[in-house]
């Protein structure tokens, strides 16, 4: 051993010995599941991927034939799974989620009896090159397939296994969850396809069932997907169409080739084209073909009276890639004839203020269901209802597209984080949606939540980190949206707002195309903000508790405002002077990391007439403690 090397290993010693004290100081609770992780190579303690992070990779064939009328799909599917893991699996757990529907299965909601079905009947599949007997080699589970007895035993790390399925199953017609048939000629079609589960470096192989409040788990891969269905049929999907010259009328061909290169909105479909019948070239049947790379899933859409329009942007400046917005929706879809403007607007505002990184997609699809309220999000698609106001119709177009970043671009895992997903989401439309609409609080929503679900200050507020798969009903959307809502506007306002898009920028690109945990996302924060944040995360994202503030008088006659709930975010008051001229004093989330009260200070010489805590922003338990006259 050199002198040099002596030195090295000292540095290396003593880095060690720094990391393992951060990590013991973090103040936060790892269970010893996630600890080994993070002494392990895989994570670190600074919240980035470790040098020996791995991913799997799933790459997805599928030809589709769609029965508009029973909205039944009879698929064939080659799957080649990657196996990028250290370990050679003996098994592959594939996802059946349309089972949801079959008879007798564990759900969370009861479902029409017309919409119970056989779930998806596997008809042959072929596992690296060997026909499996689908009696003794196969193990269902309620919405999984296991595939043992491979024909090699093991997938060995680093090597693939192709696996091949016909299959059947049919979608949903009155209890759609979160897609389905809709009306007569109106389809949302996701969840339908045999998908290979995630095999991660913390859980295995996902076998988490899926019974409906739960959402979704998924590895990436590239989709090459053949839809046939009856040849009046318009069909939107995730990826980008490459025949649309084969089914589409000339015409519409010609509008669409034009929407795809325009900055304003082309109605590429409009009414006149429905009642003259020339949208498509209506042959019997036609076949769509899509083509989508990198991608944590597949959905399509698709209808016989829907109008089209569509437009183009700018997603990244330093490439000039564009996007292609696309709105797809029935006449008389309440805003909808602004839609594509919308998205466009959402791409534009997402790429370069919040998160301030580029639009990932080459597309996206905003198709409306024509059903009340609600959205639900596919990559590069949405699938979203109608609003009887436009803020609503305007946010949730921006909730829906913000699941692009979380959790399709970062790889969330939904089904134990939901808040890692919806909280972002949520989080997102407040300040786009501002600009837009005088006086708005989007605030409001999610204390509505709150309040309507009657969870405030009772011990269903769940603290964050609770895995979501364990919570239910109104706990589990709280914990989802409200919680984590104002979770991270109260470390919005810690940090200023430069620092933490910053930090949120830094997270999304330390974890695109990867599979975060709730550790990463911290540990990223603590990192790029250079501090220990595991106050703020303690009460937010372990504790239970809720956010409760009052004002008291001090002995000196001045206003004390006092934290008496545990969780910490920035409180505004509101003063009155006796001239009745008003004052909001904030004291910011920082304020609580090292007190419990602080005195409203004001550089007013007037005379104060009363103090009142202002509740439009903050979930206040206790609202008889907030107000001081004198
Ligand atoms: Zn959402």
């Amino acid at each position: 051993m050199t002198g040099g090397s002596k030195i090295k290993l000292a540095v290396l010693l003593l880095s060690l010995i720094f990391q393992n004290a951060f990590a013991q100081n973090t103040g936060i609770y790892l269970p010893q599941q996630m600890r080994k992780l993070y002494n392990g190579n895989t994570r670190t303690w600074e919240g980035k991927p470790g040098k020996d992070y791995w991913v799997n990779k799933t790459d997805y064939k599928i030809k589709i034939d769609l029965d508009t009328v029973t909205a039944r799909i009879k698929g064939s599917e080659t799957i080649t799974f990657y196996n990028n893991s250290p370990d050679d699996l003996d098994k592959i757990v594939v996802q059946l989620f349309n089972n949801i529907f079959r008879k007798g299965n564990q759900r969370d909601f009861e479902i029409a009896e017309e919409d119970i079905t056989d779930g998806v009947k596997i008809n042959k599949l072929i596992a690296g090159g060997k026909e499996m007997n689908l009696e003794e080699e196969i193990r269902y589970t309620s919405t999984n397939m296991i595939i043992s007895n491979l024909p090699d035993a093991v997938v060995e790390h680093g090597k693939s296994i192709e696996l091949y399925f016909e299959w059947e199953t049919e979608l949903p017609k009155i209890s759609q969850v979160r897609m389905g048939k809709y009306a007569d000629g109106v389809i949302f079609a996701a969840y339908f396809y045999p998908k290979v589960a995630v095999y991660d470096d913390v859980f295995g192989w996902d076998e988490l069932e899926y019974s409906g409040d739960q959402e979704f788990y998924s590895d990436f891969g590239n989709y090459e997907v053949e839809i046939t269905l009856p040849g009046n049929y318009l069909v939107w999907a995730t990826g980008e169409l490459q025949n649309p010259e084969e089914q589409l009328n000339e015409n519409i061909y010609k509008k669409y080739k034009e929407a795809i290169e325009s900055d304003t909105v082309i109605n590429i479909v409009t009414k006149d084209d429905l009642i003259n019948k020339t949208v498509t070239n209506n042959k019997e049947t036609n076949t769509w073909k899509f083509v989508a790379e990198n991608v944590p899933d597949f959905s399509f859409s698709c209808s016989d009276h829907y109008l089209w329009d569509g437009v183009s942007t700018l997603a990244d400046e330093s490439t000039g890639r564009k996007v292609f917005l696309e709105a797809a929706y029935g006449e008389g879809a309440k805003f909808y004839e602004e839609a594509a403007l919308y998205g466009k607007r959402t791409v534009e505002y997402f790429s370069t203020e919040l998160p301030g990184v580029p639009f990932p997609y080459p597309k996206f699809t905003l198709f409306n269901n024509m059903f009340y309220g609600g959205g639900m999000e596919t990559p590069m698609m949405a699938n979203d209802g109608e609003y009887s106001y436009k803020s609503g119709f305007v946010t949730l177009i921006i909730h829906e597209m913000a699941h692009t970043y979380f959790p399709f671009l970062t790889g969330v895992n939904e089904r134990r984080y939901s808040w890692m997903d919806e909280g972002w989401a949520s989080f997102f439309p407040g300040e786009m949606a501002g600009k837009y609409f005088e006086d708005y609080n989007h605030h409001k929503g999610y204390l509505d939540y709150y309040r309507i679900y009657g969870i405030l200050g009772t011990e269903d507020d769940l603290p964050l980190i609770t895995p979501t798969h364990t919570a239910r009903g109104n706990s589990l959307i709280i914990l989802s949206y409200a919680r984590a809502f104002f979770a991270e506007h109260a470390l919005q306002d810690l940090l200023g707002e430069d620092l933490f898009k910053k930090c949120l920028k830094e997270y999304i690109n330390r974890w695109t195309g990867k599979h975060p945990l709730p550790y990463d996302f911290f540990f990223t924060f603590n990192d790029v903000a250079g501090e220990d944040l595991s106050w703020f995360w303690k009460p937010w994202y372990y504790e239970f508790g809720e956010c409760d503030y009052a004002l008291e008088k001090s002995q000196s006659g001045e206003i004390k405002l006092i934290k008496k709930g545990n969780l910490p975010l920035t409180v505004e008051v509101k003063l009155k002077y006796e001239d009745d001229s008003e004052e909001i004093v904030s004291s910011n989330t920082r304020i609580w990391q090292n007190a419990d009260e602080v005195l409203i200070k004001t550089n007013s010489s007037k005379k104060i007439k009363s103090a009142e805590i202002l509740t439009n922003k903050i979930p206040d338990f206790e609202l008889s403690n907030n107000f001081l006259n004198f």
